[in-house]
């Protein structure tokens, strides 16, 4: 009793660390991201800072390197990173919920000790790379190939959009056999290596926000993967990309609570200090309704995202449960659908609040606003989450796609 007891404190003051790290790290980065975001710049210091305060690895077990975060204390902590922008949490989706997440739940022992201690140690930025030009909401229809040859599987294939995708040293990425006449025709899932000259990378620039974090492309070109980066044995490649698109949907709910608790303090601030027609605009009740709308999407968001938080982290424990696994797939699509939409929203409304200084890329608000709209189409766009959602109600026979 008393073991246990001891057990449930030190869990606890261990979760109080890692958020306490996490707030540290968001005041220091907070007026470096500022100055990157305004000189449209990508911000080096969103990784360095996350070293040196240890949360490169959260979600990932202490003896990988990790700080053994639960998924609702990892969500809390993203939804805290969101505050400081959705480009800063993008960065840690793609090193921790779609770059390591994957290499931890399908990934043997050696492929875990080879990559996840040293991507929590800084080393290595991971990335997760199954979009490409022609295949976005359907990874079915991609294109990229593996062929063996001796020890080694030859990639060629270009995946597009990819966060981190241009400074990645690892890539967790999809392709099918070239040899379409062969047994296993299904999709594979490699862990790869980004060096070498068969590998090019391109960042993509013409973003309408997210300036500070990385958003890429990578063409290879029979780009040679040891024999042993096969994860979770072949053909098992769809598999690995839907489960792995859980964790990263979880991560972006998150997020965007944490742009909707950014968008409300400002807006009460706001509306506390600026005065027109005699008084502050917070006693204007029209003000007032918009202070209230982000309140509740707030809190609407935040219950979704740690009930989806509990759901995956009852699923993660239970590994060969398929209905825990189903529950937390719809859960998370809930969470991610809505948290997503009231973000846009809370963000829209913020910048009403703040009048003609919120269409500023000056103001958080503005930020927000022109950050957070990637986050509808990224990692399952609203339309498809809806057909998901839809299709639990209905059942499989209507699935709008197959
Ligand atoms: C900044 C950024 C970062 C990203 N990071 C990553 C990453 O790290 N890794 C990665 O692999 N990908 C990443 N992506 C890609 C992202 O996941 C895709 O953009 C997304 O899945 C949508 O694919 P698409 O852009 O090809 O749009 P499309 O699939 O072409 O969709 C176009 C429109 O058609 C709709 N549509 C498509 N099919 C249906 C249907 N059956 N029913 C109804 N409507 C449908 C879509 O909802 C959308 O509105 C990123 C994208 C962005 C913009």
């Amino acid at each position: 009793m008393k073991a246990d007891s001891a057990h449930k404190t030190a869990e606890a003051s261990a979760r109080a660390a890692i958020l306490a790290d996490v707030e540290a790290y968001c005041e220091e980065l907070r007026p470096l991201e500022e100055l990157c975001y305004l000189e449209r710049r990508f911000n080096p210091d969103i990784q360095r800072l996350a070293l040196k305060h240890n949360l490169l690895g959260m979600p990932l077990p202490v003896d990988l390197g990790g700080r053994g975060a639960d998924y609702v204390t990892y969500a809390r902590a993203l939804a805290r990173i969101g505050r400081e922008g959705t480009g800063v949490r993008t960065f840690f989706s793609g090193q921790t919920s779609i770059g390591q997440y994957p290499i931890l739940r399908y990934g043997n022992r050696q492929q875990q000790e080879r990559y996840l201690p040293r991507s929590a140690a800084g080393e290595l930025v991971m990335a997760f790379g199954l979009t490409e030009p022609d295949a976005g909401s359907n990874p079915l229809e991609m294109t990229t190939t593996y062929r063996r040859d001796g020890d080694r599987y030859l990639l060629n294939g270009v995946k597009y959009l990819i966060s981190n995708g241009s400074i990645a040293d690892v890539v967790v990425g999809f392709g099918y056999p070239a040899d379409k006449s062969g047994p296993q025709r299904r999709m594979s899932a490699f862990i790869i290596e980004t060096a070498g000259d068969t590998f090019v990378r391109e960042e993509l620039h013409s973003k309408p926000g997210m300036y500070t974090a990385n958003t890429g492309m990578f063409e290879m070109v029979d780009h040679p993967v040891p024999v042993e980066n096969l994860l979770g044995g072949e053909g098992n490649g769809f598999r690995i990309a839907m489960g792995t698109l859980v964790s990263g949907r979880l991560s972006v709910a998150a997020g965007c609570l944490g742009v909707i608790e950014d968008c409300l303090a400002e807006a009460l601030n706001y509306s506390r200090t600026r005065s027109q027609h005699g008084k502050l605009i917070g006693k204007h009740q029209l003000v007032q309704e918009h202070l209230a709308e982000i309140e509740m999407a707030r809190v609407a968001s935040e219950a979704l995202v740690l009930k989806a938080a509990e759901a995956k982290a009852a699923s993660d424990a239970d590994r060969d449960n398929a209905e825990r696994a189903a529950a937390a797939d719809i859960q998370v699509a809930q969470a991610k659908f809505f948290a997503t939409n009231a973000a846009w929203q809370a963000a829209d409304r913020a910048v009403q609040v703040f009048g003609g200084r919120g269409w500023s890329e000056l103001y958080r608000v503005g930020r927000h606003l022109q950050d957070v709209r990637v986050c509808r189409i990224y990692e399952g766009t609203d339309e498809i989450l809806k057909l998901k959602i839809a299709a639990s109600l209905l059942g499989r026979e209507f699935n709008a796609f197959s």
